[in-house]
């Protein structure tokens, strides 16, 4: 059975766009518009500034973006805006940060918080094992706290928020690494947005960051160049060599959303159909499957279930395989099974992997 990027439900690095794919397979070699190799190609130079400038552009306008907000392409992951945030708006502060803990993900950054101050867990769902939400009005915080951290999508237990904070008082902070661009979102509730590249974005190697110029303010002057948001605002995103591959893509996924999705408000429609023909395939069958997330704190981006046993895990998985459908294996912190729905898996294949649970529940 041959495999195709259509049926890859991985978590990340994730599936792209088929259209986006064939470009970059003739930009390998040679890009049309320069004639040299993408992998080549200087990111001192006009086309690569072309680049950034589109990808900024298409960012802005996907997501409205409003004029005082910055967008900056970093490198380190996500991981790293775990310290940098720290560093930048808790360091010598003497405030109180705040963390919701509600997954993976999530947990691991008041873990680098500690090393600039104090994190404080404001609710965490560990001892029932990240498998439900909180209600933004249930919060309480520390008014005077220097930020509000918390993620919106957990990729590993496949939990994600339905709506934005608001009235919460305090500058908010947002992991989206793994729901960002799925569907609208409204920036102007956040002080700083972070997602890496390598789920809707694009392949890994770039992480966004958009951040507002009045939070920016704040963030601290005196760090190491490469670990301080000023330098990479003064010097465009090129203070070093960035990666301009994973930037070139980003642009190229973002010109797809564009042109061929139509932008946020048609990709959220797919999104939720494509999640709810997973979800009612599963919940057909309670017997079979047992999801992880409460309901209505349910992931459109990853689906996590356990079968009865691992030994049933490890035949679906199998059957899976053999059906050409890749990428299904849960995280292995949680174990059991996970699909992945970014934005470049189309319904057809969603519907294929929708028919195909309910098969393998079906005696
Ligand atoms: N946050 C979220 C929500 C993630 O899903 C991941 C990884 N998949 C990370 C942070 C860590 O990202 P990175 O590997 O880029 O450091």
């Amino acid at each position: 059975m041959t495999l195709n990027n259509q049926r890859n439900f991985s978590a990340g690095p994730g599936a792209l766009p088929d259209s986006v794919l064939r470009q970059v397979q003739e930009a390998i070699v040679a890009l049309p518009e320069t004639g040299i190799s993408v992998l080549g190609m200087s990111h001192r130079s006009d086309w690569f500034e072309q680049q950034l400038h589109d990808a900024e552009n298409n960012l802005r306008s996907l997501l409205d973006i409003p004029k005082n907000y910055q967008i900056l392409f970093l490198q380190g992951g996500s991981s790293l805006q775990f310290s940098m945030i720290p560093m930048a708006f808790l360091r010598g502060t003497g405030k109180t940060a705040e963390y919701l803990e509600t997954g993976y993900w999530s947990s691991k950054a008041p873990k680098e918080a500690v090393h600039e101050g104090n994190a404080h867990i404001a609710w965490s769902d560990k001892v029932a094992g990240f498998r439900s939400l909180p209600d933004w009005g249930q919060l309480q915080l520390d008014p005077k706290a220097a930020y509000l951290h918390y993620v919106s999508n957990e990729t590993v237990e496949g939990l994600e928020f339905k709506s934005e904070p608001k009235d919460l008082s305090v500058p908010i902070i947002c992991d989206m690494s793994s729901n960002l661009l799925a569907r609208p979102v409204d920036i102007s509730r956040f002080d700083l947005i972070y997602a890496h590249a390598q789920k809707n974005l694009g392949p890994a190697g770039v992480t966004l960051v958009i951040v507002k110029d009045e939070f920016l303010a704040c963030a601290r002057n005196d760090l190491p160049s490469m670990l301080n948001y000023h330098t990479h605002l003064s010097a465009h995103s090129v203070y070093n060599t960035p990666c301009v591959f994973s930037i070139y893509v980003l642009n190229l996924v973002t010109q797809w959303m564009l042109r061929e999705v139509g932008g946020l408000i048609s990709m959220g429609e797919l999104n939720n159909k494509k999640a709810n023909l997973i979800y009612q395939a599963l919940d057909q069958f309670p017997e079979h499957y047992q999801l992880h997330a409460h309901p209505p704190n349910r992931s459109e981006m990853n689906v996590t279930f356990r079968l009865k046993s691992s030994l049933l895990e490890a035949d679906f998985l199998k059957n899976a395989r053999s059906s050409g459908f890749t990428g299904l294996e849960g995280h292995r912190s949680l174990g059991g099974i996970r699909i992945s729905l970014y934005n470049a898996i189309g319904l057809q294949a969603t519907q294929e992997l929708a028919q195909f649970l309910i098969s393998q529940a079906t005696p």
